[in-house]
Formats: structure tokens, C-alpha cells, sequence
């Protein structure tokens, strides 16, 4: 057999297009998937059915949230709506979360500029961050994006629109790796970073 059924090639198609899994990867989980009994098979094809259904984007600050809601940190009566922290995408709310040392709420970007991609402000969430901001109960903006060119590039263009005599903007405090973010940095680390956090 030189070549795998044409069922499974497509299977391994679809799953080599996830981050970090390449031709072999999606070969072993593909010959793995038909080891599973029917019923299971069945079960993932539900889930990934409903996903989108499911699991959506908060229309406040857009982190995942459950069935079109908000998310629990918006929901949430505990938090300080004073401070919004500003990240790059929702797994970095999960980390910074972990600390269990921030009390404000988030603004997920949806990533960073990098014009060299033709990624401009259009394709960031700032129309919603601006109308948060011009509610007027903010008086902190923590930037708390990496410290690439890129997120460097965003946070200055974040300084640049919000800054104001009401609104102070902060990027936390270089404790982080050079180029990398908080998804991948310990609870320490990251509680040291928000802790020595600086002014823009
Ligand atoms: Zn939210």
C-alpha cells in the first residue's frame, strides 16, 4: 500500500492544517481516530458540530464566552471596571487569570498590527475598546501585549489613541522574555510584570 484510503488522506488533510500538527502528526492522530469506537467518533463530530454554536466571543470585550453571552469576567460583580487589561487573544486571559492577582476586566485585540501583513487597525477590535473607553469609568489601560516589534508597534499606537488626562496607559514591566508573551510565561513571572508595570 503506497498511498493511505482516500477517507483517511482526507482526514489527515484536514488535521495537518492545525498549529503544530505536520503530515506525520496528522497521520498518527488520523490512524489513532480509527481506533476509536463509533460512538466517541460520533461524540467529537457533535461537539465540533455545536463549537461555534456554543462557544462564542463576549460582546464587551470579546473573550470566549458561552451561548452569544458575556463572558464571566464581565459578568462578574467582584471586578474593577476601572482598569482594562489589553491582550493579544483569549488564552492570555486564562494565564493572567491564574495569578489570581488581577481584578480588572480585558479587551482581547484580536492580535497586533503588522502592516507588513496588512494587518491595520480595521482588523482590531478597537472600535469596541474606543467605545468602552469613551464610557468614561476607565482611568487605566494596561498593555499587556508581547514585546515583539510587532506588539511594541501596537501598544505605542494604543498609547497614541487612548492617552489622556483621565486615562493612563501602562505596559507591563519588561520581566518577560525578549519576543515572547505572557501565554507562555510562569504565574510569577507574569504577577511580577503586572506589578512593576510602567507608564508609556
Ligand atoms: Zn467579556
Amino acid at each position: 500500500m503506497s498511498k493511505y484510503p482516500v477517507g483517511l488522506e482526507e482526514t489527515v488533510d484536514f488535521l495537518k492544517g492545525l498549529p503544530g500538527i505536520g503530515r506525520r502528526s496528522a497521520e498518527r492522530i488520523a490512524l489513532s481516530l480509527l481506533n476509536w469506537p463509533q460512538e466517541k467518533l460520533d461524540t467529537l463530530a457533535e461537539l465540533l458540530h455545536e463549537l461555534k454554536e456554543r462557544v462564542t466571543f463576549c460582546p464587551e470585550c470579546h473573550n470566549l464566552a458561552e451561548d452569544g453571552g458575556v463572558c464571566d469576567i464581565c459578568a462578574s460583580a467582584g471586578r474593577d471596571r476601572g482598569v482594562i487589561c489589553v491582550v493579544e487573544d483569549p488564552g492570555q486571559i486564562i494565564n493572567i487569570e491564574k495569578t489570581g492577582l488581577y481584578h480588572g476586566v480585558y479587551h482581547v485585540l484580536g492580535g497586533k498590527l503588522a502592516p507588513l501583513q496588512g494587518k491595520g487597525p480595521d482588523a482590531l477590535h478597537l472600535d469596541t475598546l474606543r467605545q468602552r473607553l469613551a464610557a468614561g469609568n476607565v482611568h487605566e489601560l494596561i498593555i499587556a501585549l508581547s514585546s515583539d516589534v510587532e506588539g511594541r508597534a501596537t501598544a505605542l499606537y494604543l498609547a497614541d489613541q487612548f492617552q489622556s488626562e483621565t486615562i493612563k496607559i501602562t505596559r507591563l514591566a519588561s520581566g518577560l522574555p525578549a519576543g515572547s508573551d505572557i501565554s507562555f510565561a510562569d504565574s510569577e513571572t507574569i504577577a511580577a510584570a503586572f506589578s512593576g508595570r510602567v507608564k508609556l
